[in-house]
Formats: C-alpha cells, structure tokens, sequence
C-alpha cells in the first residue's frame, strides 16, 4: 500500500491512466486546431472532438448537437445561469436555487441579485433534501429559472431531480442543474428528469481538469442562452475560444468508462464505504452521519466527530489526505453553508471530515484510513476537556452508531 492515501475524491479524482493514454497523441502528433479547416490536422482533431461529443452525450441521454464544451464546471455554471438571465430577462426577473448549491452557482447568483434579479434561495431539510413542492410554491409567472444541484458535493446528498424536473416542465420554467457530482456516479438521463441545462466537469469523473460541458436542450423546449465569452464563434457561438482538444478527449474516454463501469463500481464503492462507517463508528461513540443515510452519493462519506475539531483531525492524519467539511470552505474559517444549511450548527460543522472515495481506493486503504482516524480521534478527545466532562457528567446522549 502506497502513502499518502488519496479520499479526497468530491474535490478531484485522478486521471484514469486508460484516458490518459487517449489523451497523449493528441499532445504529440496529433496536435491540431479542431477549427482549422484547410488541413488534415485540423480534421483530425475535430473528429476527435466530436467522438467526444457523443460519448457525453451518451452518458447522459443527450444529442451531440447539445453539448458545449467548456473550461469546467464553474463556467458551465455561470454560462447556464447568467447566460439564461440575460436571454428571459424580458420573460421575467426571478430565479430559484437552492442554499446548498456550488459557490459556481451562488456566486453568479449574487451579482444578478445586484442586477436587479430577484433570487430564490429554497432551504433544504436536516438531510440536505430540497422539497419539490417549494419549488412548485416558489414559481411565480416572473420565474424564469431554477437551478437544483442533481448530487451535493460536501454531504453526497442526492437531490429529487426527477421530481424537480416533472413541476418545472408543467410550469414551463426552465430547469438547470449542477450534475457535476451525479454524472458518472448514479444513473442521470436528461430526458428522463426534463432538464433543461447540465453542467458537467471531467476531473470529478477520472478525466483531466480544466474540461468541462454544458449540456443545453434543443427541443421541447428549445433553450437559448446568451454567451459569456465571444471571441471565434466556436461551439455554435455558445463558447469561443480554441477548443482544449486533449482535455475534450481525455472528458469522452472518461464518460465511455464511466458508462460501461458506473453500476458494478457503485456498487463496489457503496460496500467501501459501508466497511468505513461500521468500522469507525464500531469503535467510536459521538460520530454523526451528515447527508441522508440512503439518497447519497456511493463514494461519499461524511461524518461529525462531536469534540473533535475537523481541522485538528486531518492534521492528525499525516498520511490520509480528506477534506475537513468542504474543500472550499476550509480555507477560511466559516463552517460549509451547506452543513450550516442542515441545521447541525455551527460546533458540529467544525468537528465535520469528509471522505471521498474512488476507482482506486483498496478495501487495504479503508482498514489503514478507519484504523488511523479511530486513533486520531481518540488521542484528540483525551486532550479534550469537554468530552470527559461530558462523560464525568454523564451529559453525552447516547448516539452510538455501533451495530455490534
Ligand atoms: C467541483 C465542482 C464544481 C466546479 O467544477 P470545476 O470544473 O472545478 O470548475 C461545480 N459544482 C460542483 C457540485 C462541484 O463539485
């Protein structure tokens, strides 16, 4: 077993060695512009792009003709929302999304606030669960968007998108959603939910990073977005820019993988990550679950260790690289919105770890990662007056996961 181990998997997974092997002609010989025209280099790489094309689009039901490609999923998420704001901002002002949604999501959101839009922030439950009949409740005739994440990206939570999909469609509003973390993972069929707008990123699903896709519906209805960046026109004038050919193809070989792969590898990352909580929660008292206990993404594991502060923790596991509640947020010092947006409060967010399982990850790794955190966790608490008092105090409510 090699050290460091990497679970860190909702913040980036590596690269399929298969992709990259897809991936390395075309940074070598094969290293044309997908928009010259004149020559066979340029016609190779553009047939290289549009393989790509229909392997994404494939993965997720879609046509060919409706994927963009883009730098990731923060721009396919600003060009869904800005891009829609500003085609119906004659139709209407009012947008819907959720408070757990992506800082790609809630930051545009902010400026089109101080535009002059009017933005919906719907809550979730204890679980990270959104209703859909407060998205229905929340439409108005001035609606002209909403946007639900398909999967969180800190506590794996699985949105009801079907459902979602089903009231917008009715109500003739369009319906974006961030599947950067579903795709992939969990079978996701634009069709079959009546999305409207996906975005899509490569390096969460063993491609590259820096590649990503917008998918945009061109029947029934067909979705018109104005664009962020203008410049050659590429992308049916949706996304200029030189096309990343190696990433493109790097983002098609690693949906063809995941499409062949996902079911049995779901499946083999749920057991892992089932292996993980009962053994640390077998051996440890005061750990809380965050995220819904069956609707959850199967490689995402995200757990409160009450006493113990997350920070403290990962820098107890010298050898184990996680995420202490939410990759971006751990930089500054507030607790993740989205935990927050659970109501756990502010103390239980901080003692929060997230562990990202992968394609790679050994059932080797998860005995050396329970083992280390059971350790880790203990030391910890042996140092913290508050858990002694609360045992001294026989104040600490029996919340004791162990099955044995
Ligand atoms: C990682 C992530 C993004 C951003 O994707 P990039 O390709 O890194 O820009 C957006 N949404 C979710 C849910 C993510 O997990």
């Amino acid at each position: 077993m090699k050290l460091p181990i990497y679970m860190d998997s909702l913040a980036t997974t590596p690269v399929d060695p298969r992709v990259l092997d897809k991936m390395l002609p075309y940074f070598k010989e094969r290293f044309g512009n997908a928009a010259s025209t004149t020559h066979p280099f340029g016609w190779d790489a553009e047939e290289a792009v549009e393989t790509a094309r229909d392997q994404v689009a494939d993965l997720i039901g879609a046509d060919a003709s409706e994927i963009i490609f883009t730098s990731g999923a923060t721009e396919s998420n600003n060009l869904a929302i800005v891009g829609a704001a500003r085609m119906y901002a004659d139709k209407g002002n009012h947008i819907i999304i959720s408070e757990t949604e992506h800082k790609a999501v809630l930051d545009p959101t902010y400026s089109l606030k101080a535009q002059g839009f009017d933005i919906t922030y719907l809550k979730v439950d204890k679980y990270g669960l959104i209703d859909p009949e407060d998205v229905r409740k929340s439409i108005t005739d001035k609606t002209i968007l909403v946007s639900i994440m398909a999967a969180n990206n800190e506590i794996g939570t699985v949105a009801p998108i079907g459902e979602i999909g089903k009231i917008t469609r009715e109500k003739g509003v369009l319906f974006h959603t961030d599947a950067v973390q579903a795709v992939g993972k969990i079978p996701f069929n634009v069709n079959e939910s009546n999305v409207d707008i996906a975005s899509l990123t490569a390096h969460k699903m063993y491609g590259p990073k820096g590649c990503g896709a917008l998918y945009v519906r061109k029947k029934e209805p067909r979705v018109k977005l104005i664009p962020i960046i203008e410049g050659g026109g590429h992308e049916n004038g949706m996304r200029s820019g030189t096309l990343n050919v190696p990433g493109i193809v790097g983002f098609g070989a690693a949906c063809e993988l995941c499409m062949n792969e996902m079911e049995d590898e779901s499946k083999r990352l749920s057991g892992l990550r089932e292996k993980l909580y009962f053994l640390i929660t077998g051996h440890l008292d005061e750990v809380y679950l965050n995220g819904h206990p069956e609707k959850r993404l199967p490689h995402n594991l995200n757990l409160a260790f009450r006493f113990v502060e997350g920070q403290s923790l990962l820098l107890g596991l010298k050898n184990v690289a996680l995420s202490a509640g939410s990759a971006c947020s751990s930089k500054n010092s507030n607790a993740s919105h989205v935990l927050m947006a659970t109501g756990i409060g502010e103390e239980l967010a901080s003692n929060t770890v997230r562990f990202g399982i992968h394609r790679f990850t050994t059932d080797e790794e998860i005995d050396y990662v329970a083992d280390e955190v059971i350790k880790v966790v203990k030391q910890l608490r042996d140092l913290s007056p508050l858990y002694k008092e609360g045992f001294a105090n026989n104040k600490l409510k029996s919340f004791n996961f162990n099955t044995n």
